[in-house]
C-alpha cells in the first residue's frame, strides 16, 4: 500500500507513460490505464513501486470505475490524470463521421468520464484531491486541418474550469496542462507521414522560441507539481508547457532577403 494513489490514463506510451513513471518515483501508487494491453503491461514492469494495470477504453465509462476500484486497493485515491488521447488531421469539408466520433469519444468524453469518476471518488471518500487533464496548445490556437482535435481539446479546458469552479469548496483542484510538440510515438508517426520526416521535424523545431521539441518528462514534471501541495492554490488553470510556442506572434524568416531591421517609425 502507498499513502496515496493516482490513476493515469494513456499510460502505455508517450506522455502518459512518462507521467506514470514520474509519479511512481514521487511515491504515488499508480494505476496505469490503456487500451493497448501489451504496451501498458510493458510499462508497468518498469514502474518503481506499487502499481496496477487496467486495460480498457477511456471512451467507455466503466473503464474509469474499474480504475478507481484498483486505485483504492493501492492507497487513498487522491490524484487523477486524464492523458489518453488521439490526434487525427481532417479537412472540415471532408469529415468522416466515424473519425469525428472517435476523437470526441476518446479525447473529450474520455476526459469527462475520468474527471467525473475522480471527483465522485474524492467526494464519496470525503477527501481532497487533484485532477490534471492533458489538453494541448491546440485547445487555444488553430493550426490548419486540426479542427476536430482542437474542438475536443478546447472542451477539455472548459471542463477543467467548470470542475474547478464547482468543487473547489471541497478541496478538489482541477487543472489542465497544454503541451506543445512533445517527442512521443504519436509525434514520430506524424513525422513519418511527411515525405522527408527529418525535415518535418526540423521545421516544427524551428517554429518554437526554444528551437526544440519537448521531452515527455518535461510535461510529467509539471503534472507532478500540479498534483502536489506545492500547487495548492492553482485551480482551474491551463498551464502551457510549450516552450513559448503559443505566445509567439511570428519571427523573421531565415531568408536574409526578407529581414527587416527597423520597426518603421521615424
Ligand atoms: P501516444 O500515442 O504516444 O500515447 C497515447 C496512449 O494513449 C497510447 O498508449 C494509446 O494506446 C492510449 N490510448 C489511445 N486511445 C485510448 C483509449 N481510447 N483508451 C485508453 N487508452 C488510449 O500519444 P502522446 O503523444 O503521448 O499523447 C498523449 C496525450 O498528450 C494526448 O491526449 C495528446 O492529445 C496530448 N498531447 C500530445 C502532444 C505531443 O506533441 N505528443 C502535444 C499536445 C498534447
Amino acid at each position: 500500500m502507498s499513502d496515496r494513489s493516482v490513476v493515469v490514463t494513456g499510460a502505455g506510451s508517450g506522455i502518459g507513460r512518462a507521467i506514470a513513471l514520474h509519479l511512481a518515483g514521487h511515491g504515488w501508487g499508480v494505476v496505469l490505464v490503456d487500451v493497448d494491453g501489451a504496451a501498458v503491461r510493458g510499462v508497468a514492469t518498469t514502474v518503481a513501486g506499487a502499481n496496477r494495470v487496467v486495460v480498457g477504453d477511456v471512451a467507455v465509462r466503466p473503464t474509469h470505475a474499474r480504475a478507481a476500484a484498483e486505485a483504492a486497493q493501492l492507497g487513498a485515491l487522491s490524484g487523477w490524470v486524464n492523458c489518453a488521447g488521439i490526434t487525427i488531421r481532417q479537412h472540415l469539408h471532408q469529415l468522416d463521421e466515424s473519425v469525428v466520433a472517435r476523437l470526441v469519444g476518446v479525447n473529450q468524453l474520455g476526459t469527462l468520464w475520468g474527471t467525473s469518476q475522480a471527483i465522485s471518488s474524492f467526494v464519496d471518500g470525503r477527501r481532497a484531491g487533484a485532477v490534471v487533464n492533458i489538453s494541448s496548445v491546440h485547445g487555444q490556437r488553430a493550426y490548419p486541418e486540426y479542427g476536430i482535435y482542437e474542438m475536443t481539446k478546447a472542451a477539455i479546458d472548459a471542463l477543467t474550469r467548470s470542475a474547478a469552479a464547482s468543487y473547489g469548496d471541497r478541496g478538489i483542484r482541477v487543472n489542465s496542462v497544454a503541451p506543445g510538440a512533445v517527442v512521443t510515438p504519436a509525434l514520430e508517426r506524424s513525422f513519418e507521414s511527411a515525405p522527408v520526416p527529418a525535415a518535418a521535424r526540423r521545421d516544427l523545431e524551428s517554429r518554437n522560441p526554444l528551437r526544440r521539441l519537448a521531452q515527455p518528462a518535461e510535461v510529467a514534471a509539471v503534472v507532478e507539481f500540479l498534483l502536489s501541495p506545492s500547487a495548492g492554490y492553482i485551480n482551474g488553470a491551463t498551464i502551457a508547457v510549450d516552450g513559448g510556442w503559443g505566445i509567439l506572434l511570428g519571427r523573421d524568416s531565415d531568408d536574409p532577403q526578407t529581414r527587416r531591421t527597423e520597426g518603421g517609425s521615424r
